[in-house]
């Protein structure tokens, strides 16, 4: 079997032909030519698209490499929402009981109370310590988010996915933050491996994308029924896109988790951060669980932390000269955002969620070092500020903060 970084280059590319491109390019299509009887993988748009199609193979071949061919079935969305939405409406009925993280990502609560309508039953349980452990009894489904989302708890996947399988759950896990490079959920006895591909799989923060693989046909079947019946089908530029993105994946995901575990190091000893978490650290209190189920040293590209404020935080922020200040993780460039501003994550008022680019390490460093010694001194950041606010005007633009969402 070959190695991650040849894996990826490769995944889902059909077999060279000759005068034809490797990759070949985004096919529009709503519906295809069909004459006489319904026949062929390809008939009406919202069904099936060659240029998902070749996607979906790539996203198997990652998650489970098989020899010859993936020895998984990958299915895509238009992003990790309609991912995540898509396995717990077609495999859930009245009367059925989730059992969710309390730690996960925001907008879990938001489809708690969309599910609890459906006459659905969710208990939550903390990430760390398996604590879903003692909330499994009579589950139908164990939902698990492990790094999770943004307090990078990690749980033990082997061991609850064998409890819950006991008890006759069935098992996902929310892959975004490790990527099938970083963690293969699959291997580790999941059934489903769930992730928004927005993040850090296509990593250039120009796309919306998810999806879900499984070892179990019957499984990916439902999940594709339930796709064409809400309609939430992938755009074919943006899969063809994200395709393309997964030819560098393995250099991406490489680089950020170095960068990211160099910058925790060097937050370690500043008597102005607390909080400090990052799974690849090795005095994180995950550290020992993260090296034996991630693989290949990718621990990710998040690092969180906490200022000692509100204030703190924003100060620290407005005075980042490389990294924007924007929300998701996992794009070429450094991002950083004050978590609580949005409302939905029980975080402290101070907590950054940092994640970490390509930009060379000692850049990276430097400037927050930088932005944290201006934001220590709260009328020494003004000069900074003022200077960050000249170039957005100028057209080196930070992007604004956009409104908050629902
Ligand atoms: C961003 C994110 C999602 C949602 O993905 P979208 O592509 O934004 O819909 C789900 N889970 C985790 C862990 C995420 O970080």
């Amino acid at each position: 079997m070959t190695g991650d970084g040849t894996r990826a280059v490769r995944a889902g590319l059909p077999e060279p032909r000759a005068n034809e491109p490797a990759l070949p390019g985004p096919a529009f299509a709503a519906h295809y030519h069909l004459p006489g009887e319904v026949s062929g993988p390809y008939t009406y748009g919202r069904e099936a698209n060659p240029t998902w199609a070749a996607l979906e193979t790539a996203i198997a071949e990652l998650e489970a490499p098989g020899d010859p061919g993936p020895a998984a079935e990958a299915v895509a969305f238009p992003s990790g929402m309609a991912a995540i939405s898509a396995v717990f409406l077609s495999q859930l009925r009245p009367g059925d009981t989730a059992v969710l993280p309390s730690d996960g990502y925001q907008l879990l609560p938001a489809l708690r109370e969309r599910l609890e309508a459906f006459g659905i039953a969710v208990r939550t349980a903390p990430t760390a310590g398996d604590a879903q452990l003692a909330a499994l009894e009579g589950a139908r489904l164990l939902w698990i988010e492990s790094p999770s989302n943004p307090g990078l708890d990690v749980c033990d996947i082997r061991r609850l996915a064998e409890a819950a399988h006991r008890r006759g759950a069935l098992v996902a896990v929310d892959n975004t933050l490790a990527t099938p490079l970083g963690q293969r959920p699959l291997d580790l006895g999941a059934d489903f491996s769930v992730a928004s591909g927005t993040k850090a799989l296509t990593g250039h923060g120009d796309l919306l994308l998810g999806y879900v693989a499984a070892r179990d046909p019957r499984l990916t079947a439902a999940v594709r029924t339930w796709r064409k019946v809400a309609g939430a089908i992938p755009g074919p530029m943006e899969a063809w896109l994200a395709h393309r993105s997964l030819a560098t994946l393995q250099l991406r995901v490489d680089r950020q988790a170095a960068g990211a575990l160099a910058l925790a190091e060097a937050l370690r000893d500043r008597p102005d951060v607390t909080g400090l978490r990052h799974p690849g650290l090795p005095s994180d209190p995950a550290h020992d669980l993260a090296r034996q189920q991630m693989r290949g040293g990718r621990f990710g590209c998040v690092v969180s932390f906490v200022l000692p404020d509100r204030a703190h935080a924003e100060r620290f922020l407005a005075a980042l000269r490389l990294v924007d200040e924007a929300t998701s993780f996992g794009g070429v460039r450094s991002t950083a955002e004050r978590r609580g501003r949005w409302g939905g994550d029980a975080v402290p008022e101070g907590f950054i969620r940092f994640s970490v680019g390509v930009e060379d390490t000692e850049d990276l460093v430097a400037d927050v070092l930088a932005a944290l010694d201006e934001a220590a001194r709260p009328d020494g950041n003004a000069a900074r500020a003022e200077e960050n606010a000249a170039r957005a005007d100028d057209g080196s633009a930070r992007p604004d903060e956009g409104p908050a969402h629902p």
